[in-house]
């Protein structure tokens, strides 16, 4: 067809040049109108659109593949049609305003030898009818880009995000990775947001959503924490902050470094001070007095005093399920407060036998919807963390994204002033 049309072309123009000849100009004008330009190929799915007629359109409400080949010739049954089809599109894949092409002979709208069916912003199911019927799926080519955001919250972290144009999904993937450590509900107007992330594309600009979130910083009250990705070796993302400790690693096994464990969680336990049974709801670890004693998770000070029992004490809540406390501390570190944030293994106290104890020991107590629990026996996030080694690789990686977090924050703050 096309080589039948560029001889013709070819002619047309030496008939031109021949004419060029002739003085007549109504002659010249007449041939002129016969020249054919050679029909350019529109090549979509592998299918050059210029050999047919093309129909773009959009299913309609109450249209099903059946009613939709009812206007056209197709060779075989429209019952082996549509069984062949339905491999490929089921009645749910059907959606209202979703496109289709139909390809019919040229010149024969009746001859449908393609139907085309966008299922989604990637994939198209293309049916081929010239002769039987012959189905394949295209699958656009996906493009990941690196992203990155920044802004200040503006009501809801969700609101914000979808401002910046993100869904749902990314605010689940955040609450997730700081489970443990914001209370997203607790954000505030000034707190401030950067976020790197590879993002999908179809057709270089088409958004189909995010791939995965690489590294973000929230500045919550002041203060930094930080999220980066790491792929394990099955390709799982997990987290972790600037120092390469894991975000989901929830507790530490103890409150000391080093310690023995002097009396466990005994809800029959035989009291050595008091001389009767009564239920020992901690888990005593004993160590030289002056020992620091560490925060085993991150979370918000609720409680810091002193009582008959329990000596000086601090409580701290992690999330809205745990809450850990901590007694018979001979002081305080200095600066803490109620409501001060503490990361984990951050020094919260020292061992001491403030209160009811007999010797230097923390008491560990462990909160879990408010029922202090052994925390032993509990099924706790507990990860292997990262060997020196891989700890190495990890912070060299991510230098470049906390940079650019950095810089993107910056920026967040000089808009704020200004
Ligand atoms: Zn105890």
């Amino acid at each position: 067809m096309i080589e039948k049309k560029s001889i013709l072309f070819v002619l047309s123009i030496l008939m031109i040049i021949s004419s060029c000849k002739s003085t007549k100009k109504e002659e010249q004008v007449r041939i002129i109108q016969d020249i054919q330009i050679p029909t350019p190929k529109i090549m979509k799915f592998g299918i050059n659109f210029a050999d047919y007629d093309v129909h773009e359109k959009k299913i309609k409400k109450g249209q099903s593949l059946s009613t939709l080949l009812d206007s056209y010739q197709i060779p075989l049954t429209k019952k082996e049609t549509l069984d062949s089809i339905s491999n490929y599109i089921k009645p749910r894949d059907l959606k209202i305003r979703n496109d289709y092409y139909i390809l019919t002979q040229k010149g024969n709208p009746k001859a449908l030898e393609y139907f085309i069916y966008k299922k989604d912003l990637v994939e198209y199911i293309i049916v081929d009818l010239k002769e039987g019927v012959k189905i394949r799926s295209y699958k656009k080519p996906i493009v990941i880009r690196e992203e990155m955001i920044g802004g200040n919250i503006t009501g809801s972290l969700s609101k914000t995000l979808s401002k910046n144009g993100l869904g749902r999904d990314v605010v689940g993937e955040l609450s997730n990775i700081y489970k443990w450590s914001i209370n997203f509900f607790k954000l505030k107007r000034e707190d401030e947001f950067a976020m790197i992330y590879d993002e999908r594309f179809v057709e270089d600009s088409v958004s189909i959503g995010m791939d995965y979130l690489k590294a973000v910083k929230f500045k919550h009250k002041g203060k930094d924490f930080y999220a980066f990705a790491r792929k394990d070796d099955k390709g799982n993302v997990e987290y972790f902050n600037e120092k390469g400790n894991q975000l989901k690693a929830m507790f530490l096994k103890a409150p000391l470094k080093f310690f023995r464990i002097s009396s466990k969680y005994n809800l029959k336990r035989f009291h050595p001070v008091q001389k009767r049974v009564k239920p020992h709801l901690g888990t005593d670890y004993a160590a030289p007095h002056g020992t620091p004693i560490l925060a085993t998770a991150n979370g918000v000070i609720t409680r810091k005093g002193y009582g008959r029992g329990n000596g000086n004490f601090i409580k701290i809540k992690h999330n809205g399920t745990y809450s850990t406390q901590y007694l018979h501390m001979s002081r305080f570190r200095k600066g803490l407060k109620v409501g001060s944030y503490v990361n984990q293994g951050d020094v919260i106290g020292y061992v001491g036998s403030t209160g009811l104890a007999t010797g230097p020991h923390v008491c560990y107590r462990f909160w879990k919807n408010n029922k202090q629990v052994d925390p032993l026996k509990q099924n706790l996030p507990n990860r292997d963390p990262l060997t020196k080694k891989q700890k190495e690789v990890f912070l060299k990686e991510i230098k470049p994204l906390k940079v650019k977090l950095d810089g993107e924050i910056e920026k967040v703050e000089g808009k704020k002033e200004s």
